[in-house]
């Protein structure tokens, strides 16, 4: 259970006095939502929507889908993971309670779903009824050599846009049946992740209008929601004037964005970067703290270019820097509406946001 009373009450207050900036959490289960709500979060600002896909009893229609070899078969497999995904969200709207909850649609690299081994085909051959060898020359053709920079994050969206419209469909019917439910009508903020063009918004925020539309036709209601996107390669940075003409809000993903510009995969740095620490070539570690000079450039840039297109564009972060102090400061400086962190960062970054303010 969380202290949360007492001085570390009012040392919250305080802080929540004088910040700037609004403090959200990265969350995706209802219990995770709940413990960032008791620890002060206002909204979520990053729900990660994999970890749904590799739920146990999910998994199976999962790779059904991926391995499907048509666009009929994708649609089969997703239409059994409609309900379940439904649920999730209508979940987090519930403890949300009206908080705004930026939602992100299917990121990973495909691959990282297929079986492996050969219980796992066999049993996925006895649910499809395709075969194990046609099965795993189908994972064989999804192999990929890199695949974060591969078939990921938003060109999932564009090549099966079928997935897209499905985790879309799931959003905005929970939406309604909350809103129709407990009156605290939910505020998704649906977002697109790697964007790096403007026209990729433009066709995936085509599509997200579009699945709204028909939800509210067939619930009889509307509800608002926002459709934005995470900044999160270099290109997009450079970019955001053009790309803030199709997106509501723009998200720092300084995890991506860290490691397409200092071109050290966020995976492997481990490895290698304690020297750089050592040798004073970074002061931190850039995962873990901003790259001010070099990635926090392109937050500022896009920040700025974006704003300059649209002034009311809402800005916010949620890779690991937006739960750091240090970080959490240089978001202050360049102007973001909000950070984003796990739970349990959620009340440092209260108190760093106010410092920032103060200072
Ligand atoms: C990011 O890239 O910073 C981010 C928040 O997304 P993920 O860590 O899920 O790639
Ligand atoms: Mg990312």
């Amino acid at each position: 259970e969380p202290e949360l009373a007492g001085d570390f009450g009012t040392l919250m207050e305080w802080a929540d006095r004088h910040r700037r900036m609004k403090v959200r959490a990265n969350a995706e289960t209802p219990a995770d939502c709940r413990m960032a709500r008791q620890f002060g979060a206002e909204g979520i600002g990053l729900c990660r929507t994999e970890h749904m896909f590799f739920d146990a009893g999910r998994i199976s229609a999962v790779r059904e889908m991926i391995l499907a070899e048509s666009e009929q078969g994708r649609r089969a497999a997703l239409a059994k993971l409609l309900p379940e995904q439904r649920a999730d969200f209508r979940e987090i709207f519930e403890v949300m309670a009206g908080l705004p909850c930026t939602i992100r649609l299917l990121d990973p690299p495909l691959h990282e779903f297929l079986p492996h081994g050969d219980a796992e085909f066999a049993e996925l051959a006895e649910a499809t009824g395709v075969d194990v060898g046609r099965l795993r020359r189908r994972a064989d053709e999804l192999h990929e050599f890199n695949p974060m920079l591969g078939h990921r994050g938003c060109r999932l969206g564009i090549t099966y846009p079928e997935i897209y419209e499905m985790q879309a469909r799931a959003i905005f019917e929970a939406a309604c049946e909350v809103a129709e439910a407990s009156g605290a009508a939910p505020v998704p903020e649906i977002m697109i992740p790697l964007i790096a063009t403007r026209r990729e918004l433009e066709l995936l925020r085509a599509l997200v209008d579009r699945t709204a539309a028909e939800v509210f036709l067939e619930k009889g209601r509307t509800l608002e929601y926002l459709v934005g996107t995470m900044i999160e390669l270099p290109r997009a940075a450079l970019m955001a004037g053009d790309i803030a003409e199709e997106a509501a809000f723009f998200s720092f993903g300084t995890n991506d964005l860290t490691q397409t510009t200092l071109g050290v995969s966020r995976d492997d740095s481990a490895r290698f970067l304690a020297p750089y620490v050592e040798k004073g070539i970074f002061a931190r570690d850039p995962f873990v703290s901003l790259d001010v000079e070099g990635v926090g450039q392109l937050v500022e840039l896009a920040a700025e270019r974006g704003r300059a297109e649209r002034p009311d564009l809402k800005l916010g972060i949620c890779g690991e820097h937006g739960g750091d102090p240090a970080s959490i400061g240089f978001c202050d400086k360049v102007g973001l509406d909000y950070v984003s962190a796990s739970p349990y960062r959620v009340p440092i970054a209260r108190l760093a946001a106010a410092q920032a303010t103060l200072r």
